[in-house]
């Protein structure tokens, strides 16, 4: 589980220059710099760069795959056991209650019987998840076969079926700003859509948005948590 020196230089440069990002996209918009939550998506990454993340202060981590997730978890130890670990991907129903077992935060919830599964998987783990509702920001709703998320119209209702529930504890809304779409105009639908379900369920004030590429647009918007990756780690190999 050891990192090369210079991998953990890497990571510490990269992550000094990603909270400076954070810090400055927070002044700018008058918020306080720990107001927004770090979670560094470590997919593709080794479980050593996981522990390095640790060490060098990070308190969250995202993974969007299963069981690549478990995996890593398991593998990074110790360290892994004080991090916050967060699903930030599409989940399949029948991986919900492995999925269960091991995230703190699952930001991917777009389905109803998404809810259900994950549910009672925690329950039946004997645990409490926080969720968050993945809000499709595409804009075509007669387009069933696209980005993952609810369409904007079926949020309140999913977030009305997850306060329902006896083991998810809703914590808002996340989202991903669609290619096509400036982000400023997506995170800027996004808050509006985060200040309906913060209006219906008080606690849900968590808004999960911003990658490498558009954090500040998140932030200048709300954005509670950024969910950054390559900015950090490097650039992800393409996918096979
Ligand atoms: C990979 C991923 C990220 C991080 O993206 P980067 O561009 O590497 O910062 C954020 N959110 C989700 C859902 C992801 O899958």
């Amino acid at each position: 589980m050891e990192t090369t020196s210079a991998r953990h230089d890497e990571l510490a440069h990269n992550l000094a220059e990603v909270r400076r990002r954070i810090a400055d996209a927070a002044g700018a918009a008058d918020r306080a710099p720990e107001d927004v939550r770090l979670v560094v998506v470590t997919k593709t990454y080794p479980a050593s760069d996981v522990v390095a993340l640790a060490e060098l202060g990070v308190t969250d981590v995202g993974e969007n795959r299963h069981p690549e997730a478990a995996r890593k978890r398991e593998e990074a130890g110790a360290p892994a056991a004080v991090l916050t670990w967060h699903f930030v991907g599409g989940l399949q129903t029948n991986k919900a209650a492995a999925v269960a077992r091991y995230a703190d935060v699952v930001h991917s919830v777009d389905r109803p019987r998404l809810v259900d599964a994950l549910d009672r998987g925690a329950q039946a783990a004997g645990r409490r998840l926080e969720v968050l509702v993945q809000v499709n920001l595409e804009g075509h709703d007669d387009d069933p076969g696209g980005r993952a998320g609810a369409s904007p119209a079926d949020v309140l209702a999913l977030a009305d079926r997850i306060a329902a529930t006896g083991a998810l504890t809703l914590r808002g809304v996340m989202a991903v700003a669609p290619l096509a779409v400036d982000p400023d105009d997506a995170f800027a639908r996004l808050a509006e859509i985060a200040a309906s379900v913060a209006a219906a369920h008080p606690g849900a004030t968590a808004i999960s948005a911003g990658m490498s590429g558009d954090l500040e647009a998140a932030v200048k918007h709300g954005a509670t948590h950024v969910r950054i990756g390559r900015s950090v780690l490097g650039e992800r190999p393409p996918l096979g």
